[in-house]
Order: C-alpha cells, then structure tokens, then sequence
C-alpha cells in the first residue's frame, strides 16, 4: 500500500463544512483541544506500560509545539500512545459522539450554529476553523508501522505509509490559513501560541515544550491551594477533562486529612451536554494516585445517582498497580466514596439556601437523576428527598418539602401528593386535585418517572418524624375531616337508589376493570375520576410497567362520576329507561378519565368514533 484514499462519513463530513465555514468567534481552543488530545495520549501510554511489562517505558513523555514561518505550519506532536490505521479511520474519519445528528440537525440554524459548535465540543475537528489543510503522522505502541492521514476538510481524506516516525507518537500538523482580516489571530505567532497555552493547558501534567523551553507549570490544579486559582483556571481544567466546552455550574473542592488522605476537584456540569451520558471517555471521575493518574470513569468513586458529576480525586493511601477490578474491594476507596458524598450533599445543600437561581439549573438537569438516590439509597434518601425541589399547585415555582411543611394547615395529616407523566400541566388538570385545592390545600405535582417509585415506597424508606407522603391517586387519601366524611356519607346515601341503574350499567360494561362505580359530590369541574384501590397499583405504575417490556397484573379501580354535573345528572335519569346512548356516553367518560391521568384509552378508535357521533347530534341539534 502507498496512499490510500477515503470519504468520510455523512455526518463527519457535514461537520467539516460546518468547521471551515464557522463563525465560532473562539477559534483559540483547537489548540486546547490538540493539547488534550496529546495528553491523554500520553496518560494512556503510562497506562499501558504498567499492564504489559515488555512495552518499553517512556523515558522522557512530552508534548511539543513548533511553529514554521516558511512553510505557515503549526504542529502539535506528542509521544504518547499513537494510532493504528484503523483507529484513524474510527477516530478521525466518522463521528462516533452520540448526539452528532441531533447536532447537525438543530445546526441548521446559523444563528444559533457558533452556540451549538461550542456545546457539542467537536474536538479534532476544530483545526479546520484555522487550517486548510491537516498531516497526521502516527506510529502505535508496539507497532512498527508508521501512517500518514491527510485531509483538507472536505468529503475525502487519505492515509499512505511511506514515510516513518522513531518513536510511536503522533505528530498533527496544520496548515494555517491566512488571516481572514487584521482582528483575526496569527497563529503563527509566538506570543500568541504563549498566551493560549497560558490560558487554556497550563495545569496540564506533562511538559508541554515550545522553542526548547519547557511553558507549562504542569501544577496540578486540585494541589494548590484555592486562594491561588482563578475562576478561569478551573472552567478550563474542566473543559480539559470533560470535552465540555460550556462552563462548569460550580466546582467543589475536597481536602480530605486525617486517616484517609485524599483531595478532590468536582464539577457539576452547567447542562447534560449531548454526549455526557454516553462518552465514557470523559465520564465520571478520573481517579490519581499521588498527582498519577490512573483512569477515568472510576465508578467506584462515586454512588450511581451522583453520575453526573465530574472530576478528579487524588488519593495518597492507593498503590499506583491498583486496577478496577480490585478497586471496588478496596476500603479507602470506600471511605473516600462516603466523604465524597457527604461533601456533595453539603454543597448542593449550600447552593439550594444561598443560590436558588443556580439550583434551579441544576435541578432541572440533574434533577431527576439524582432522586433515584431515594430508591438506591436509603441510608440517604431523606437527605436526598430533602434537597429535592418540587413542583406545587401553589404557585408556578418550586418547592422543597419542608417549604411545603411550613404551609401545610395545622390539621393536615402529611404531603399531598400526585404522581405521572412528564407533562406538568396535564397533572395540573388531574380531577384528583380539585377537591383538594377547592379545600385549600396545596399538592405536590410529581412529573419525573422515579417519583412514582418514590411515592410507592417513601413512607418505608423516610424516619418516623418525617412528615408523610400521601398519595392522592389513592381512594384512602382524603381531603377531608371525620366529620365532613360522615356529612359527605350521608348525602351520598340520599342519591344512593337513583343512582344505582347507572352504577348496575357502568358495572355490566366495565365489571372486569372497576371495582365499583359510585357518585361523587366534591368533584367540581370534572365529570369523572378514576382512583386506586388502596392496596392496589397506580395506573401510572402500570403505565411504567408496560413501558418496560412487562404485564402489570389486572387492577380494578373505582370510578367517581361527578352528581353535580349536567351529563351525569342527565345520564342518572336516562339510565332507569335503558338507553344505548347511556353506555356510549359511559365509554366516553370513561376514557376521558383513563386520558386526563395520561394514559391511552384500550380502544383509540372506538373513543374517537363515539365522540365523532355525539358531535354530530349536537350540530344537529344546533
Ligand atoms: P475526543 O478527544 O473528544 O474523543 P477528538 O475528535 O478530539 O475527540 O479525538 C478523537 C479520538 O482520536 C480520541 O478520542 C483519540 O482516541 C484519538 N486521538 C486524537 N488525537 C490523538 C493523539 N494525539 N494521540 C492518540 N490518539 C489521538
């Protein structure tokens, strides 16, 4: 083989166009992003070397930047790992980030093109906003192959073997383009290389050298003491870890001294950037053994509920062969998980009094991943359930429980609540909760999936002083005191016989799905509810059970139809004649109620034809 020619990939090269034509104004971080690049090449050399011993060892590991006036190049070269020819063409040729069509998708849009560039974090790809062309000359650890990948950025790229480099490593070099205009950047210039690697790769470990001089401090920025780092120093290490390209929400700084010695720079990310969950490469958090690092993603680290966090720990006390598997038996590592958690609790906590407006970005995108923690862990579920923010009936905002407790009337028995579906002003119509709030009572509006496992099993989990949390999906739950039970009761006896041919036919109709049908004097606008037996499951559980793959076993609820409203009145005086139109208006009211808790009716097309009917006697009517 000498040169061997490829086309991208659709999307890589739809990214490609995007770069070269970008108006993305911080052109500066593809050195940022190269310089990560190397470094990481450079840890997983180490790496490498520690598993299989007949690797030579890397006597001197280094990054070095050079600059060439003549021939208007830039290169970034390190030797580090290095790449196979396969690997380029994974690596460089396709786009493996998950999220990339949404990207080019939503990208479409110029105006918000530069915003998206800067969240997707397109890594190698950035060259091209400076350099029309680029050489990437590779040699992988162990190998004795050397390979050459050429592009110029548009829908081909080529990689030939004929020339060869000493050492494995890989050297990228870009051909600048000129400078569009007199306020764009020379990055063929020396100050300005300086200043971007001041700025953006200082922290980094290894030495970076550019004109034979050694420019990075290679501080590692967890060590030094906090009066000494700028704000601009962390969102940096940050981007270096993460691939983020937005800033960090808040960091959270662990100096753990005592029997376990062990330091800690977290992040909680400003959003879920697209990749965060997927990309184990800049997942978690990167474990270091005395400044070494040593992998990242250390799942151990940290509990799953918390895996939106990122960052670094640095322990004293581990040996530096340690690997994964024996990790998890370690005891230090579980000591540093627990004090890890209990400082994330403390700074969330911190935040939540101090700084509700930030919280609140937290919280709506980490949210509900961080009240699994309630199911996970019961040791801290009320912790957990303690800083969680809710939405309320009360107002348009949040609120935490115990914001929640001091409104609660002082004959309320616990926290009303109601669980399902992701669409908050769908709850908000719940029939459920009007005779709640025609009371005056505020109630909980529980949108996220977790929170119906919550409801289901809080009372087990939270300590006895806690305030409960009551479902009002429940037939048992009840906005009402003794004496209005028994008031209510007694006026139910009154219509009791007039109603019983409309509950006799509801009951022929849907006898194998109710339990009972009765009429209800405190629903005010809507005409029917369905409740949970009190024992039995939530159709919202049933909802989540089947969105899973399983068959919930059969539930029978009760259906309260509204004795004050016009259509049950009528259909309460119909029913002793036994109408047909009497059980197709039963069907409709039925599924109306299955709809206003979310879920899909059995038969679509059967409601919808009963509907169509009814429309046309009314226009007749009319
Ligand atoms: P990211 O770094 O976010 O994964 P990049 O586009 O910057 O995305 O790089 C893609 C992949 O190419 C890297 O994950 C790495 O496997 C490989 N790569 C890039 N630069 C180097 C390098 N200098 N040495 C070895 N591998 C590299």
């Amino acid at each position: 083989m000498s040169e061997e020619k490829f086309f991208y990939q659709t999307e890589a090269a739809e990214l490609l166009k995007m770069m070269i034509s970008s108006v993305y104004s911080n052109k500066d971080i593809f050195l940022r992003e190269l310089i990560s690049n190397a470094s990481d090449a450079l840890d997983k050399r180490r790496i490498e070397c520690l598993r299989n011993t007949e690797l030579a060892e890397n006597k001197n590991p280094e990054i070095k930047i050079e600059i060439n006036a003549d021939s208007k190049t830039l290169s970034v070269s390190d030797n580090g790992i290095g790449m196979t020819r396969d690997e380029l063409i994974k690596y460089l040729g396709t786009i493996a980030k998950s999220g990339t069509k949404e990207f080019l998708k939503a990208a479409k849009n110029e105006n918000t093109q530069s915003e998206l560039i800067g969240q997707f974090g397109v890594g190698f790809y950035s060259v091209f906003m400076v350099a029309d062309k680029v050489e990437v000359l590779t040699r992988k650890l162990g190998s004795s192959e050397t390979f050459k990948f050429i592009s110029d950025g548009s829908g081909s790229y080529t990689i030939d073997d004929t020339e060869t480099r000493d050492e494995c490593g890989t050297t990228i070099t870009l051909f600048i383009r000129p400078k569009a205009d007199d306020d764009s950047k020379d990055y063929l210039n020396e100050w300005t290389i300086r200043e971007i690697i001041g700025k953006y790769s200082d922290f980094i470990s290894w030495p970076i050298y550019f004109k034979d001089k050694i420019i990075n401090s290679q501080k590692a920025i967890w060590q030094r003491p906090d009066s000494e780092i700028k704000e601009d120093e962390y969102k940096e290490f940050y981007k270096h870890l993460t691939h983020d390209w937005r800033d960090p929400l808040t960091h959270i700084k662990i100096n753990a001294e005592g029997s376990t010695n062990f330091k800690g720079l977290l992040f909680i990310p400003s959003e879920a950037p697209l990749d965060l969950f997927m990309n184990p490469e800049s997942g978690g958090i990167s474990l270091y053994i005395n400044r070494v690092f040593i992998m990242n993603d250390c799942k151990d680290l940290i509990p799953q509920y918390m895996r939106f966090i990122r960052g670094v720990i640095d322990s004293e006390d581990l040996p530096l062969n340690i690997s994964r598997e024996i990790l998890q038996d370690e005891l230090i590592i579980r000591v540093i998980r627990r004090s890890t958690q209990r400082k994330i609790f403390s700074e969330l906590k911190k935040m939540l009094e101090n700084d509700r407006e930030n919280y609140i970005k937290f919280w709506l995108s980490f949210g509900r991943i961080l009240k699994e923690g309630v199911i996970q862990d019961h040791e801290n579920a009320k912790t957990i359930l303690g800083i969680s923010l809710f939405r309320t009936t009360e107002n348009d905002g949040w609120t935490t429980l115990s914001e929640y407790e001091s409104r609660m009337k002082p004959d309320q028995k616990g926290i009303y609540c109601l669980a399902g579906r992701d669409n908050l002003s769908a709850l908000k119509a719940s029939p459920k909760i009007e005779p709640f709030t025609s009371k005056g009572y505020e109630v909980l509006l529980m949108t996220d999936p977790v929170d119906e496992v919550i409801l289901q099993e809080a009372n087990f989990i939270l300590p006895e002083e806690s305030k409960d949390l009551l479902n009002i999906a429940k037939d048992d739950v009840t906005p009402y005191s003794e004496d209005e039970k028994k008031a209510n009761e007694k006026k139910l006896k009154e219509i009791d016989s007039e109603f019983e041919p409309l509950r006799k036919k509801a009951l022929e109709i849907f006898g194998d799905k109710l339990e009972t049908v009765r009429p209800s004097l405190t629903l005010t606008s809507s005409p029917a509810c369905l409740k949970d037996a009190p024992g039995g499951m939530s159709l919202q559980w049933e909802n989540l059970m089947r969105s899973a793959g399983q068959t919930p076993p059969v539930q029978k609820r009760i259906l309260e139809l509204s004795a004050n409203n016009p259509v049950v009145k009528k259909l309460i005086s119909l029913s002793k004649d036994n109408s047909d139109k009497v059980s197709d208006i039963l069907r409709v009211l039925y599924d109306q109620s299955l709809i206003l808790e979310g879920v899909m009716p059995d038969d679509p097309a059967g409601f919808v034809k009963r509907v169509d009917e009814l429309m046309a006697v009314a226009l007749k009517d009319g």
